[in-house]
């Protein structure tokens, strides 16, 4: 038998996976993504929804990167709402409900359209390693396939489990066999590794339900998409509708407590917090007798809808009371009971922020198997690890995205230097410089980035100038346009803010809370040419112009750092407020300077200011040379 022979490998074709596989074959290498099956790339195994608060954020950086999760998901939309739009601009946000059917056919269409990538079925079972060099990986049928480098993607499938009452399936998502062996390979290696849980709802039939007693929730009547390269096409619109449990479902799940997988001990992985199964938010807030369920469609001509809020591993017959139970859902038919899945992670401590592994030159790890969950925080670990797997090839440095340029760094930063003791999900609290992390501004923090390391393309970067250049224009006419005092009164009653005493310019009306950049074109005082995502960042940067200032002073200062030398026999016992994890991760790997300093594992920016402001202390009280 001949022995096949890539330059990359890609294990998985979920987010991670393919993202990566798009990025490495783009680059240019030979990329083989060798995946359990072929049918469901790109598959969504839970909600049928991407984007949400600081998930959005992700898939903008990702698009601005070149990555394809964010023109992916604009072609199988079905609904865009635009969230926390009365909010400052740092948690905006825009989550589209997509039809998971065409998302899964559009990737498919997608990554057999790369010259460089070959899409392979089958299991890798093991890793293949000579002499502590890594060689490529073993399937199950043990036929090698031969790459230098070599990227696992493989989600919730390490030894999975799938719960629902007492029973017990061995599965990585419903449907789909785990994977056996590979956890155990990684782990010989000296990886540490973990087990997690996470859970999704029943599915439910949609002709069965009773929308009439929900309330309608339309998308958005103007569209947002995610891609920066847009606008493109959009499918038709649909809506969702919202529905609320009583105090019946309270009663069913507490009656059914002792044989929920969560509470008897059968599940043993830690589960998200942030994302409770309804048996675990009855339990903790008994008293609350109405959880709000979103009934989401699945697709444009599917009859399956996703009610988000009601994760469960309850029995089925538990399923079907407690479902039955919910206004509108009275004789809703179940088409897939709701589940819970253990699957095993890997320490993401153990990996370099370039996504390769500390115990094997040439090994990434990306998504859910470095214990994040959420297709986007899988996605854009995956492009990362594609476009560093990539660039090791050929011999160049690996990209590490700073924490102030995006929340792909944020992400990376936390899981390599803190890891993660539950389902890692990405929240913008997560970033220290929130303001210079906005969705509208993705592209200027990252087309440059991703023009560099060749995976946008000389049209994008060019529409990008473009399209600053319209910024640009747009903001010295905001900044240069009077408008008499007549007519600033009459706007100011119309908009519901006082009176000026003098003619404002548009920007200094901009400035008022009560305005926005939406208004203003309302009125007729804009270009209606301009994009709405680029009036916000307008507005965003003017009229939080002080704070954003504040920031970003605050990362140039830090920046500065960098360059600050730390005495070599250096105590850092003597720095007054500094941890005791810091001083003995400081202590133990002596860095020569503040740059160094910051890139230790665990070493915060406010680690970095405290100690900045200490040597600076000894500095001023030194004697100077005469
Ligand atoms: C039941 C369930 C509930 C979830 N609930 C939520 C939720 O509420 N909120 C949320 O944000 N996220 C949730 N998720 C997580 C979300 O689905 C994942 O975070 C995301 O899909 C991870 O992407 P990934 O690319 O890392 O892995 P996956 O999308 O899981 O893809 C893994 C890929 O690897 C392949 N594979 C696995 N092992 C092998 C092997 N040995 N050889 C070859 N191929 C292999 C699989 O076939 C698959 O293509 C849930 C997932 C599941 C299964």
């Amino acid at each position: 038998m001949t022995e096949q022979s890539f330059d990359i490998i890609v294990v998985g074709g979920g987010h991670a996976g393919c993202e990566a596989a798009a990025a490495a074959a783009t680059l240019g290498l030979s990329t083989a993504l060798i995946t359990i099956s072929t049918e469901n790339l790109g598959e969504m195994p839970c909600n049928p929804a991407i984007g949400g608060i600081a998930k959005s954020h992700l898939v903008k950086e990702i698009d601005a990167l070149g990555g394809i999760m964010g023109r992916l998901a604009d072609q199988s939309a079905i609904q865009y709402r635009r969230l926390n739009t009365r909010k400052g601009p740092a948690v905006r946000a825009t989550r589209a409900q997509i039809d998971r059917f065409r998302y899964v056919r559009n990737m498919t269409a997608l990554l057999h359209s790369l010259p460089g990538l070959t899409v392979l079925q089958g299991e890798v079972v093991g890793l293949s390693v000579d002499a502590g060099a890594l060689r490529g990986v073993i399937t199950r049928g043990e036929e090698i396939i031969l790459a230098p480098r070599v990227i696992i993607t493989t989600g919730t499938y390490l030894n999975g489990l799938l719960h629902v009452g007492d029973s017990m399936i061995e599965g990585g998502i419903w449907g789909f066999p785990p994977s056996r062996g590979l956890s155990e390979s990684l782990a010989a290696l000296g990886i540490p590794m973990g087990r997690l849980k996470t859970g999704t709802p029943p599915r439910l039939k949609s002709d069965t339900i009773d929308y009439s007693v929900c309330e309608e929730q339309p998308g958005d009547p103007l569209v947002r998409q995610f891609s920066f390269s847009g606008p493109g096409p959009v499918l038709p619109q649909v809506s969702c509708h919202l529905t609320w449990t009583t105090g019946d479902l309270n009663t069913i799940i507490e009656g059914g407590f002792d044989r929920a997988p969560l509470f008897n001990g059968q599940i043993g992985g830690v589960g998200p917090r942030y994302c409770p199964s309804i048996e675990d938010k009855i339990k903790k807030f008994p008293d609350r007798l109405r959880h709000h369920i979103f009934l989401e469609p699945e697709g444009l001509e599917s009859d399956w809808v996703y009610p988000n809020g009601l994760s469960t591993s309850l029995p089925r017959e538990l399923q079907e009371d407690f479902i039955h139970s919910v206004p509108g859902l009275e004789k809703a038919k179940i088409l897939r009971y709701g589940y819970a899945v253990e699957y095993d992670f890997a320490d993401p401590k153990a990996l370099y922020p370039s996504l390769e592994s500390k115990h094997l030159r040439g090994l990434y790890l990306a998504g859910q198997v470095n214990g994040t969950s959420g297709y986007e925080e899988a996605a854009a670990q995956g492009l990362m690890a594609g476009i560093n797997a990539a660039r090791a090839h050929v011999g160049k440095d690996p990209v590490i995205i700073p924490r102030h340029q995006g929340y792909v760094g944020v992400m990376i930063d936390d899981l390599t230097t803190a890891g993660v003791d539950e389902p890692y999900r990405l929240f913008t609290s997560r970033a220290e410089y929130r303001l210079l992390l906005r969705e509208d501004n993705a592209d200027v923090r990252l087309t440059g980035l991703g023009y560099e390391i060749g995976l946008v393309s000389k049209k994008d970067w060019e529409a990008f100038q473009v399209r600053q250049t319209i910024f640009e224009a747009a903001a010295k006419m905001l900044q240069t346009t009077k408008i008499s005092l007549e007519k600033s009164g009459e706007l100011a009653l119309k908009v519901g803010t006082t009176p000026p005493k003098e003619g404002l310019t548009l920007r200094e009306f901009l400035k008022r809370p009560e305005v926005t950049f939406a208004s203003l074109m309302e009125m007729g005082l804009v270009d209606p040419s301009i994009p709405i995502y680029m009036g916000e960042r307008l507005e965003s940067e003017i009229k939080y112009e002080g704070y954003i200032d504040h920031q970003q002073d605050e990362v140039d200062r830090l920046t500065k750092l960098q360059r600050v030398p730390i005495p070599k026999d250096f105590d850092y016992a003597l720095v007054s407020g500094f941890r005791t994890e810091w001083i003995q991760k400081l202590k133990a790997q002596r860095p020569a300077n503040l740059g160094e300093a910051a890139r230790i594992s665990g070493i915060t920016p406010s680690a970095i200011i405290t100690l900045a402001a200490y040597l600076d202390q000894i500095k001023a009280h030194s004697p100077q040379p005469k």
